[in-house]
């Protein structure tokens, strides 16, 4: 392999790569083949205290600059991330398996997205002046201290700089949990920050496996924690967060509708539909995966959607043309081919894909079942993986309560050309991040996040500052006390 995938070490800490080998080996394997490529090994206790120790003594001191002089080094990270685009799209490749079609335009450039946005926030960050006659309040925007960021599989590069640039904008410093799965690219991100300019220990790379994360979010020089994953796991994070009233930031699983009217432009809702089901073989966080369509525009979308995927190009993640990758890992593999064969015995129609294939690594078909009822498993459960359901719906009304019928609330798309009834129905389904007449976009400037159980918080825009950051409050008396004794 001409591309090195084997980091100097495990950890990043205090400004340099450290290693323990007394912690468990965690294997990393390339999807496509199924090859190790790297060996690493999680976060022995020492090296969990060492993190936070450096997180500890590095954050006040990087608190005291001005807000300019942090945002310097966030924008030249920026920077430095697109310069180096095509070698840390390699690398996201490897560690996750996506397509470099996608990698290149949708890791890396987002990352540096946040940290070029939160850069550019970092010196407008202020309080407010309240007068209130001759005396007066004032408010501080301050950091909150040491936090802890743990990631996803899906996207290693982004959530390390979706969580690291707002966290370091508003003076906190960062330790950072990746995914056990793809451990990989946040390395990349610590050391690229640190050349720019970073302080040592403001932001700090840990690894290992949910026992780490664990350790972590118990410890009390954590202030906060941002998690990206399961609701599951979301559940015992907030929890053992809320026994030290921690703030958090939960970005979970979602099972989001997408409700495609009679009326609207066919191809763009079969794109839609593709761009929500199937980019990085459907493990998005916020896909479309219930896809409701109207009676009368059915079959036309069924047979279009199936004739555009199969112009798929299914195949080695590091050819530019492949357009679909391999799942990350055997175990999502299994998972999601679980879920087929329930979609297929509940009696799901299976439209197209369904089967694993017949080559190295971890590849599925892009998978459409039709005739979906709202009961079925691959209706209720989030998937991650590249299975769309599609169900058919009569009315308005009933698109927006079956959409709702779910315990998640991440996203929600609506394509029609009615512009009136796209502002209705989106207004009604419950969701945090929406979409009309298209999906999945999340540029850095618009807030990202669900409700119901797919989270708490914002990430991106301006109100991730507010999750980042504290109110204090400051009452100045400009005259004497009247005290009654
Ligand atoms: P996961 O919940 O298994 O793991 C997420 C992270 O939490 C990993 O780093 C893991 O090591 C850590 N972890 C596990 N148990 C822990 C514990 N008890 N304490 C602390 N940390 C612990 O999720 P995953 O399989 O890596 O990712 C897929 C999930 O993430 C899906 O549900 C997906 O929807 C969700 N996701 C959400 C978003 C979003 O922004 N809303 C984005 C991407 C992925």
């Amino acid at each position: 392999m001409s591309y090195d995938t084997q980091p100097k070490a495990s950890h990043f800490i205090d400004g340099t790569y450290v290693e323990d080998t007394g912690g468990p080996t965690i294997p990393v394997i390339y999807p496509a083949t199924g090859a190790q490529i790297a060996e690493l090994h999680a976060a022995t206790p020492a090296i969990i205290d060492r993190a936070l120790s450096a997180a500890h003594h590095a954050q006040k001191q990087w608190a005291a600059l001005s807000g300019t002089e942090r945002g310097r080094i966030l924008r030249r990270a920026a920077d430095m991330m697109r310069e180096r685009n095509r070698d840390l799209s390699v690398l996201e490749t490897y560690d996750t398996g996506k397509p470099l079609q996608e990698t290149l335009v949708a890791d890396a450039t987002s990352g540096a997205d946040a940290l070029e946005y939160f850069g550019g926030l970092a010196g407008s960050l202020t309080g407010e002046h309240i007068q209130l006659g001759e005396d007066w309040v004032y408010t501080r925007r301050e950091p909150l201290g040491v936090c802890l960021g743990i990631g996803a599989w899906n996207y290693p590069t982004q959530i390390a700089c979706w969580k690291g640039a707002p966290a370091l904008a508003c003076g906190n410093s960062m330790v950072f949990k990746p995914s056990e799965t793809t451990p990989l690219s946040a390395l990349k991100v610590a050391e690229i920050l640190v050349e720019a300019g970073l302080p040592a220990g403001v932001f700090n790379v840990v690894q290992g496996f949910g026992d780490v994360g664990s350790s972590l979010v118990s410890d009390r020089r954590v202030a906060k924690v941002s998690l990206t994953g399961s609701v599951p796991t979301g559940k015992k994070v907030y929890a053992a967060a809320a026994a030290q009233m921690k703030h958090v930031t939960m970005e979970l699983g979602g099972k989001s509708p997408m409700v495609i009217f009679d009326d609207a432009d066919l191809d763009n809702a079969v794109g839609g539909a593709i761009m929500g089901n199937f980019y990085s073989s459907g493990q998005v966080c916020s896909n479309g995966t219930r896809v409701f369509v109207q009676k009368g525009l059915k079959a036309a979308f069924l047979e279009r959607l199936t004739e555009r995927l199969s112009n798929a190009v299914i195949g080695d993640p590091m050819n530019e043309q492949t357009s679909f990758g391999p799942m990350v890992s055997e175990k999502q593999m299994k998972i999601v081919l679980d879920y087929i064969e329930k979609g297929e015995k509940e009696g799901a129609r299976l439209v197209t894909g369904g089967k694993r294939l017949d080559r190295d690594g971890f590849y599925l078909q892009p998978t459409v079942f039709a005739d979906v009822t709202d009961d079925m498993t691959i209706a209720r459960e989030e998937i991650f993986g590249p299975v769309m359901a599609v169900l058919e719906f009569e009315t308005e009304e009933e698109a927006i309560r079956r959409g709702n019928d779910t315990e998640f609330g991440l996203s929600a798309g609506v394509f029609t050309r009615d512009l009136s009834r796209a502002h209705r129905v989106i207004g009604q389904l419950e969701a945090g991040s929406c979409y009309i007449n298209s999906y999945n976009d999340a540029p850095v400037e618009a807030p990202f996040g669900g409700t119901k159980m797919s989270g708490v918080g914002r990430e991106n825009s301006r109100e991730a500052i507010n999750h980042y950051s504290e109110l204090k409050s400051v009452y100045v008396r400009m005259g004497d006390i009247e005290a009654p004794y």
